[in-house]
Parts: C-alpha cells; structure tokens; sequence
C-alpha cells in the first residue's frame, strides 16, 4: 500500500516522497491510520522497523488541522541521542507543513529552550528530566499537551524514569492520545499502559525481541584478559567499513578507544561521561564516516540510527538478552546486512546460551586460527592498519558465513532501500 492511501496530508506525503520512503513498513501501515481515528496505541515493534514515522506522520497530520503556536503533542524518549535522532526525523517529515519541534534534553543551554517552549513550539522532543526541569520553572504551557508518545518505554523504565514520567503525566491533560513503544513489554509497562492509555490498540511487529533479519552473528570464545588484543586483531584482519563496538563500562570504553587508536584506526568513544557536545561531535563524526569505530556503552545499544554500521562487535555478553538484541539491531537497519560479533569468556557462555535460547539461535563458535589464544601478555604491539583487507583468516566453526572477513570490496553487503 502506498503512503498515499494512508490518509496523510499531502505535504506529509510529499515529504516521505523527499525521504525516498516508498511504502509505508508494518508498523507504519498498522499504526498510521489508527493514530489518525484517534486511537491510544501500544507497540511493540523491533528498533529500526521506521517506528519514529509512524508516530511523527499522524502526529503531524493532526497538528495541521490545529491552531499553531500551542505545544500540543509530546514526544518523550530515553536519551539525548534518540530524542535528537526523532528531532532529526521530524525536521524532514514536517518540511512541508510548516509545523516546529521543539528539542529539550538535558547538556543543553536552558535559554533557547525555554524560547522555544515559549514561542509554542506545536511538537516537542524531550528527555525526561530535562522536560521536567522546564516544567518546575513553569516557562511555558503545558496543558494544551493532547498527544504523548513513550517512546522506548522500557528503556526508559530500565533507567529509572518512571516517576518522572509519572510526574509529566500528572500535568498533562487528562483527556489526551497516549502512544507508547516499547521494544519489550515487561509487566511494569504493561501496567503503565492500564494506568495512562485508554482502549489502546495494540501493534505486534516481528517476533518477540528478534534480531533484525539480514544480521549474520557469530561468537568467539576467548579468554577475558586478551579480548582487546582479539578485537583489535579483528579489526586489522577483516574489512570492517563502519563497526560500533560495546563495552560494559565507560572506563571501559575508553581503554579500549586508546588502543584501537593506537593501531592507526579512526575511532570515537561515546558514553556518559562525556560532555553533551562531546557526545554529539562523537556520533556526528560517526554518522558521517570520519570515525570507522565507535566505542560505546549500552547508552548507544537502544535505538541509534546510523545507517551504515556493517559490524556490531560486543566485548562483553550482555546479562539481559534483550540488550543483546538491541546492540545487534544497530546493524542491519532496514533489511540491510550487517555482521554481529560478540566475544565471549569462559565465565560468560551461560549468558550467551540465554540470549541464545532468547533469539531462538546458536550462534556458530569462531576461532581465528592467525590469532595466539596462549599468549600471557594482554596485548599485542600496536600495528598499522595497512593490514586491513588482507585474505579472509577466519574460520568459522559450527556453519555460517559469520565471522568470514569481509572482501576488501565490502563484499555483498545490500544497500538500505
Ligand atoms: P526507526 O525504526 O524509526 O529508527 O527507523 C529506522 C530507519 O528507517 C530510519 O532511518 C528511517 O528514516 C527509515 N525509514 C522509516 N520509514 C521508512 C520507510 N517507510 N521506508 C524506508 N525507510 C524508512
């Protein structure tokens, strides 16, 4: 079905036309036309399945029928990056309609923030404490709020937002649309949803917390004290045009972004102890492809949108497999392909199995058979990256392409429609 028979304005239309989106995804096409009549919504829909348009559209939509300057719709998500990526969406999809967002997340100056809340921005995108922030300080108004979206509701819920939420809810009005998208639906959402939405229609996309599909995965055992030196021998050995790579800890990440330097890659670290602008000239500079290698914490695992991420790597195994799902789906966005690899020690293969039973799939063991799994010292000396490209080293056990070094060439990979 195409986008112009969902009932969107025509300018929303011509904007998507912009964007090159040729036809509505599941999620679209389900939650489109039940936002516009209306309808509270649940949906459970996987990360990169064109979620934040199928709420922004029908938002969108509705908002042109209304007077302007009035903050009525609200936009709620997790972190900084999210609301900026849904801030980045939005900006496109609302070319046409002259329509304004408006940005409020924390590491942000306050004053043009307040202008905007101010000035009636008519859709804002926010993180929860720094919307509540605004609203102690009673800036701007906020009772004509009508339409609210939970965006990444369980993450939100993981990172202690629900009495914020709580508390900006209390503020708005009662008689209001409440959409809600959650990857999982654990019960403290789905009590969340019983307590806030009314009726809500409910969007089931894909199985389950599922990895995306064209993502190929593999996992390589390996001793604790010598996964640095693993990783960087992946990167030197295997064609890895754009790889994200996830550690535990911040402290974590940043070692590990030292050493990867040091072998002459491009990288970036993003974590949370870095400043606003830090964490944005980060992600920029990754989306653009000056950076190859991001290091991140989970804060990055949860939505990001780069599209051309070819490897996921996770140095650790992540304890909750859903985690694990989320870090993988940030390759392979919209069907295109994409690598996950995640190393894994001893004490951990318990926590793989989950994720394992999880994502209904063994995941095939890799050893690399160039690589010294017997060496004491935790690192090898730092290399050029002119051995990049080599000829595949790799020698996946247990079937499946994961884990076969990409072509110099990037070798098959599907572009993103
Ligand atoms: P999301 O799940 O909202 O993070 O979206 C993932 C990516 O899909 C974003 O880069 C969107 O721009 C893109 N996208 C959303 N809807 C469509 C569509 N109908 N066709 C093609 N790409 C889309």
């Amino acid at each position: 079905m195409p986008f112009s028979k969902l009932g969107l304005h025509p300018s929303l239309v011509q904007a998507v036309r912009d964007m090159r989106y040729e036809e509505p995804t599941p999620v679209q096409a389900e939650a489109i036309p039940a936002v516009l009549a209306g309808r509270d919504l649940i949906a459970t829909a996987q990360t990169g399945t064109g979620k934040t348009a199928a709420f922004l559209l029908p938002i969108l939509h509705r908002l042109l029928a209304r007077p302007r300057n009035v903050t009525q719709a609200l936009v709620l998500t997790p972190t900084r990056e999210l609301a900026q990526q849904i801030d980045d969406v939005l900006l496109g999809l609302a070319y046409h309609t002259g329509l304004r967002g408006g940005l409020i997340v924390g590491g942000a100056a306050m004053g043009p923030q307040e202008k905007a809340l101010r000035a009636g921005v008519e859709l804002v995108v926010a993180t929860p404490g720094r919307l509540l922030d605004h609203m102690r300080n009673n800036q701007a108004r906020f009772d004509q709020i009508d339409t609210l979206v939970l965006d990444e509701a369980d993450r939100m819920m993981d990172m202690g937002f629900l009495p914020d939420i709580k508390r900006i809810i209390a503020r708005l009005p009662a008689r209001r649309q409440t959409l809600l998208f959650s990857a999982t639906m654990p019960p403290v959402i789905a009590k969340l949803a019983a307590d806030i939405q009314r009726n809500p229609l409910t969007v089931q996309i894909g199985r389950r917390s599922a990895p995306a599909v064209g993502i190929t995965q593999a996992a390589y055992p390996v001793a604790e004290h010598l996964k640095p030196a693993l990783l960087r021998h992946l990167l030197r050995h295997t064609e890895m045009p754009s790889v994200l790579v996830f550690t535990r800890t911040k402290q974590g990440a940043k070692r590990l972004a030292k050493k990867i330097a040091a072998d002459g890659f491009a990288v970036g670290e993003l974590h949370s102890n870095l400043t606003q602008p830090q964490r944005t000239r980060a992600m920029d500079a990754f989306r653009r492809g000056v950076t190859q290698i991001l290091v991140a914490t989970n804060i990055a695992a949860r939505g990001l949108d780069v599209d051309h991420i070819t490897h996921v790597i996770s140095v650790d195994v992540p304890a909750v497999p859903e985690d694990y799902v989320h870090r993988i789906g940030r390759t392979g966005r919209m069907e295109a392909e994409g690598d996950a690899f995640v190393l894994v020690a001893p004490p951990e293969e318990r926590l793989l199995v989950r994720i394992e039973r999880q994502i209904g799939q063994r995941l095939p063991r890799v050893t690399l058979p160039d690589f010294d799994y017997s060496q004491a010292v935790p690192d090898g000396p730092p290399h050029g990256r002119g051995a990049r490209g080599r000829p595949p080293s790799g020698k996946p056990h247990g079937g499946g392409s994961a884990g076969r070094p990409r072509r110099p060439n990037g070798g098959g990979r599907r572009g993103r429609r």
